[in-house]
Order: structure tokens, then sequence, then C-alpha cells
């Protein structure tokens, strides 16, 4: 199976971009019924999550409190002046493994997959791949 691209255009300088249509499709054009689908993001300041897509307050409320967690200016060594995003990508994580069955991705209802920018605006790319 081939590795789908999927372009991200972040807007500002953190936020959380529902893919979850963007991988569903992903999945559908492999043609796997019962598999693994994974998700990865080849970045070093943005990482991926799954979390409510439901309440638009929730992704407010996770960036946030990683905000209040890890503050843009701190105790930092890293000159880029991008430290704390660095600390972001590395609490959320880079990959996602999610559940293939009847050919559709297998979600709660109430879950949506995030790409998660911690440095933008950039633009970005999300890795897919649906294994049997
Ligand atoms: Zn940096």
């Amino acid at each position: 199976m081939p590795v789908t691209q999927i372009p991200i255009t972040t807007k500002t300088r953190t936020s959380l971009e529902d893919i979850t249509p963007q991988v569903a499709q992903a999945v559908r054009e492999s043609g796997v019924r019962s598999g693994l689908c994974y998700v990865y993001a080849p970045h070093t300041t943005a990482g991926l999550t799954i979390n409510e897509n439901a309440d638009p307050s929730v992704r407010r409320d996770i960036l946030a409190t990683l905000e209040r967690l890890v503050p843009r200016h701190g105790d930092y060594q890293h000159l880029e002046g991008n430290a704390d995003a660095h600390v972001k990508s590395s609490l959320l994580g880079h990959a996602l493994t999610i559940l293939v069955e009847d050919g559709e991705l297998v979600l709660g209802t109430w879950q949506g997959i995030f790409f998660a920018e911690f440095d933008g605006p950039r633009r970005r790319r999300v890795l897919v791949k649906v294994s049997p």
C-alpha cells in the first residue's frame, strides 16, 4: 500500500486541525477492509492527537492548557525561539494507530483526529499508511 500525503496549511501559531475526513478518505482509497491505519507527522514542532471534535471549546481548552504547562517564553536554551513548540510536540507525539474495520476507521462517537500545530503558520504534511 502506498503512503498517502495529507497537505495542511496552518494559519496561526498554534491550532488543532481536524484531519479526520482526509484520513477516512485515505482508508477508503486503500481498499483495506480490516487492518490498521498509521498516521504520522514528520515534524519536530507539531504533533497528532485524538480527541473530541464536537465541541470546539475542547480544542481551545487543550491548546490553552498546553500553553500554561509549556509557556512560549521560559528558561529554554534552544535559540530558535520555538522551544515550547518542540516540547509540546513531544508531549503529544507524532504517530497514531487506528483500527480499520469494514473499510472504515474505528473511532468513538465524539472522536476526531487532529493535527496539532505549535509553531505556525506553516505548510505541513501528514503521512497515512493503511495495512491489512
Ligand atoms: Zn526549533
